[in-house]
């Protein structure tokens, strides 16, 4: 591919729905939709334009290597990726949630999370989770897991999850509570720091385009 070239970067669902009306602003609209398509490669209606669809926590990976010139992805990803590499001019304020301490309803979280006691917390998010605590003055054994995890406390695998909550139907349906409000998350654009420079001129407009919904909702 070529300097007038563009590829973006997606994951499937909340985010990839939340994007097409900003796709469309910037009058990109895809040829396929990627939950009825095995492809991972997407093209558009510009030829010089795709999409590559990855897994969530990937955006940031492809768009660091500059194998997509940019891509949206949620904060959370961004604070465990590091952000390296990403210039991150955007907040789209799409795919909006807490991420939260949850844990079972009638567990004193209170009681079991005062300065210098130790917790066992199960989350996809282990820096995040690892901060958070470190800051209260709470101990932490972090276990890693990579979904399901209400599951945990449930268990008895954890005392507590670090994890994202939109209604909290999902807590509750699994007996949880949210105890501890750690950040409010939505999604951001991603741009290669070196294809932000190169190919200023495509990507430019797609910001503008991004920004002006944004800014009328
Ligand atoms: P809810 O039941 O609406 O509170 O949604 C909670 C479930 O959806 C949890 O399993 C979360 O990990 C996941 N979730 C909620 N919001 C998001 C989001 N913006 N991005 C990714 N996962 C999310």
């Amino acid at each position: 591919m070529t300097d007038t070239a563009l590829t973006i970067a997606l994951s499937k669902g909340r985010i990839f729905e939340e994007t097409l009306p900003l796709l469309a602003a910037a009058g990109i609209v895809p040829a396929e939709d990627p939950e009825k398509s095995r492809k991972l490669i997407i093209d558009t209606n510009h030829a010089n334009i795709r999409l590559v669809i990855v897994r969530a926590t990937d955006v940031p990976t492809y768009v660091q290597y500059g194998a997509a010139d940019f891509g949206i992805a949620g904060k959370d990803v961004l604070i465990e990726h590091g952000g390296d590499g990403l210039y991150q001019p955007l907040d789209l304020q799409i795919a909006k949630c807490r991420m939260m301490v949850a844990v079972r309803k009638g567990f004193d979280y209170a009681a079991a999370s005062q300065p210098g006691s130790r917790l066992r917390i199960a989350t996809k998010y282990p820096g995040i989770a690892a901060e958070h605590f470190a800051a209260k003055g709470v101990h932490v054994d972090l276990i890693k897991l990579y979904g399901s995890m209400e599951l945990a406390p449930l268990v008895g695998l954890s005392d507590a999850i670090v994890d994202l909550v939109s209604t909290g139907n999902t807590l509750k349906a699994n007996n949880l509570e949210a105890v501890e409000h750690i950040i409010d998350i939505s999604s951001r654009l991603v741009v290669n720091k070196a294809a932000l420079k190169t190919k200023h001129t495509l990507i430019e407009p797609i910001i503008q385009a991004f920004a002006g919904v944004v800014q009328a909702e």
